[in-house]
């Protein structure tokens, strides 16, 4: 059983916005301090990863799909779908039957629109992160606490939708669970509050 671990998440948007850009830099950053690899796939052909993702030593672009990687009676069996509708939630010992984590490339919205029902469909084993749901990078963080750091969920510091304050009175709140940081602060690809600031201070010039 081979011990470094897959992360993919399977590309199901049109583009690679730059929260996925963000979110997709974290993940590949945190797997590599874990001898992880980090694996975009089903990225349509001649697609253009971002640069900043492309120069992360754990980060794989990959064509195929996971349903071309790891076909029934080739790997299928070994790899684990992280579904937020699966009956059994992620524990310590899944460590030993996966070796492959697979996630949604969706964007969380509000409220969640199923969208990790298309990867569902294809009969991956699935397992939950708990009831709330979290954005992607928080989603393979907790999976790797769980399988490398042998956390139980009931042991990962969460934050659930916390609000982030910019300055004296525009405050955003995230429909979304974090891990919680030393800090006491929800933990957050480099980059993403000032994206959410901005994109806050759009809709707000928007109204006017
Ligand atoms: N709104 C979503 C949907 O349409 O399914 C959830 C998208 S979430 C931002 C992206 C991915 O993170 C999901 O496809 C899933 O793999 C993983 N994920 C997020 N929260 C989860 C949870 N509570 N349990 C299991 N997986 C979760």
């Amino acid at each position: 059983m081979p011990e470094q671990k897959t992360y993919i998440v399977e590309h199901l948007d049109p583009e690679l916005g730059p929260w996925s850009a963000l979110e997709y830099r974290a993940i590949a950053r945190e797997t590599a301090g874990c001898n992880g690899v980090f694996m975009l796939s089903s990225l349509p052909e001649g697609f253009q990863v971002p640069e900043e993702l492309k120069q992360e030593s754990a980060f794989r672009a990959e064509t195929r799909g996971v349903e071309d990687l790891y076909p029934e009676g080739k790997g299928k069996e070994r790899v684990c779908l992280l579904d937020p509708a699966a009956e059994e939630d992620l524990n310590p010992d899944d460590k030993r039957d996966f070796d492959v984590f697979l996630f949604g490339g969706i964007l969380g919205d509000d409220p969640p629109r199923d969208r990790t029902s298309e990867l569902r469909k294809k009969g991956f084993t699935g397992r939950r992160l708990g009831p709330v749901q979290m954005t992607t990078d928080t989603a393979v963080r907790v999976t790797r606490m769980v399988v490398e750091e042998q956390y139980t969920l009931d042991m990962v510091p969460y934050l659930d939708h916390p609000e982030l304050k910019f300055g004296e009175k525009e405050s955003t709140e995230m429909p979304f669970r974090y891990v919680k940081g030393k800090d006491g602060k929800p933990i957050m690809p480099e980059g993403m509050v000032d994206l959410i600031k901005k994109d806050a201070d759009k809709s707000i010039d928007d109204l006017f």
